[in-house]
């Protein structure tokens, strides 16, 4: 559609845009970092100037994390797409899940289709997109809740449509993250994945999240949509197209294995 185009011109654009800027402030701030350092060395431990010192050196460390977000954000283009196994990757992130979501308050549980598709995309990717979406799960649930992260094979224009979301017919496979968190308003639904759109506090969002989640999605040819209730959760939906071959579980699937049936 027209709103969808406009959506990926603009991703292109503020991608670029964000890159170049981010490159030039890098290069900037490494200089107010090493001056700030050096002063701070030369600065003695009583002088009222080193704590004044540490608040700009503070202050530059913090603007070199988000830039260095920045730049992570334009170079998306930088891809190594192969057929791999959603699965696999799911699981391998359950350590690194676990300590970010803190096991005590928010439960982690998984329901993955032992019998899943395969798909074509760049395993870091997958990694990245549910890094952001748990990130934000776990933003979403701060007295506690439960994440799932659940795989599932979906046939569209066979059978009855199970999927409000609007997909051409053919095989997908299903990548949803599910939070019982606050949800959200229509309103910031509708501009979920806009670059630098945050709810969050300064200097806790960058709102550049799910718009990279997006490109992502975008990139691998899959489609993105959210269902959420303010107070009862949010569930991302990720369909990607399915590719031949079954992938064996815990496995990612040989890219010439293909039509591996069972
Ligand atoms: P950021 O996390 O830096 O704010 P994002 O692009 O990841 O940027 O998210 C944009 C906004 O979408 C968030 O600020 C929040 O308002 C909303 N949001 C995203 N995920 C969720 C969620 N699981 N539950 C509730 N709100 C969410």
């Amino acid at each position: 559609t027209e709103a969808q185009l406009r959506q990926s011109q603009k991703m292109e654009a503020v991608g670029r845009l964000a890159g170049g800027v981010a490159h030039d402030f890098n290069n900037l701030l490494t200089v107010i970092r090493g001056y700030s350092e050096l002063i701070l060395g030369r600065l003695a431990a009583g002088d009222p100037a080193k704590r004044e010192m540490e608040e700009v050196k503070k202050a530059a460390d913090r603007a070199a994390g988000l830039t260095s977000q920045l730049l992570a954000f334009s170079r998306r283009q930088f891809v190594a797409t192969k057929v791999v196994d959603l699965n696999a990757i799911v699981t391998n992130m359950d350590g690194m899940l676990r300590r970010l979501l803190g096991e005590d308050i928010i439960e982690l549980c998984s329901e993955l289709d032992q019998s899943l598709g395969a798909i074509k995309a760049d395993p870091g990717q997958i990694e990245q997109i549910v890094m952001n979406l748990a990130v934000n799960a776990r933003d979403a649930m701060p007295t506690g809740g439960r994440l799932t992260v659940e795989t599932r094979n979906v046939s569209i224009g066979k059978g009855p449509r199970r999927e409000t979301m609007p997909l051409e017919s053919g095989d997908y496979v299903l990548l949803a993250v599910k939070d019982t968190g606050q949800g959200m308003s229509e309103e910031t639904q509708s501009h979920l994945f806009e670059p630098f759109f945050t709810t969050k506090a300064k200097g806790k969002g960058t709102g550049l999240g799910l718009s990279t989640v997006y490109g992502i999605v975008k990139q691998s040819g899959g489609t993105i949509g959210v269902e959420s209730k303010i107070d009862k959760g949010t569930t991302f939906k990720i369909f990607f197209p399915r590719v031949d071959g079954v992938a064996q579980s815990g496995q990612a699937v040989p890219a010439n294995a293909d039509r591996v049936h069972g």
